[in-house]
């Protein structure tokens, strides 16, 4: 049994309210058990949303400068608070996102550049032990 960022999986989830179905996850999930989330929806964050980069400090701050990184730390305790109780060892998420990013983010300036790091929930994950790899390591 894994985690997975729901909107791997096709859930409408996304700050654009879209989703990214992946298909080599949606494969998997016939053969595995996933266990899908959002942590951002998971933090109380709306469906659509701003767009949200984690900014030098690890703040999450939306494209307008609102500060949501409380609701980002919210949601990654409630993902964390999920593994834990199905005691739950791996998680496969989504690259690059403010709270699921794994190994890449988004510098912060909404400029597309890309920077090493890990999401809010990523980190706090893998600060748990939790093994993570992004889809496109899958
Ligand atoms: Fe997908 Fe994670 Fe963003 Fe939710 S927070 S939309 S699961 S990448």
């Amino acid at each position: 049994m894994k985690i997975c960022s729901a909107c791997l999986l096709g859930t409408e989830c996304r700050y654009d309210g879209k989703s990214k179905p992946n298909q080599k996850v949606i494969e998997l999930a016939k053969s595995e058990k996933l266990i899908p989330i959002c942590p951002e929806q998971l933090g109380g964050m709306p469906t659509p949303r701003e767009q949200t980069e984690l900014n030098g400090n690890r703040d999450a701050i939306t494209i307008s400068g609102k500060c949501v990184t409380e609701n980002f730390i919210r949601g990654a305790k409630e993902v964390l608070k999920i593994a834990k109780v199905l005691n739950i060892k791996e998680a496969i998420l989504k690259q690059r996102s403010p709270s699921c990013g794994c190994g890449q983010i988004y510098d912060g300036n909404f400029l597309g550049k890309i920077i090493t790091g890990d999401g809010i929930t990523a980190a706090l994950l893998k600060k748990n032990g939790i093994y993570i790899i992004s889809e496109e390591e899958l």
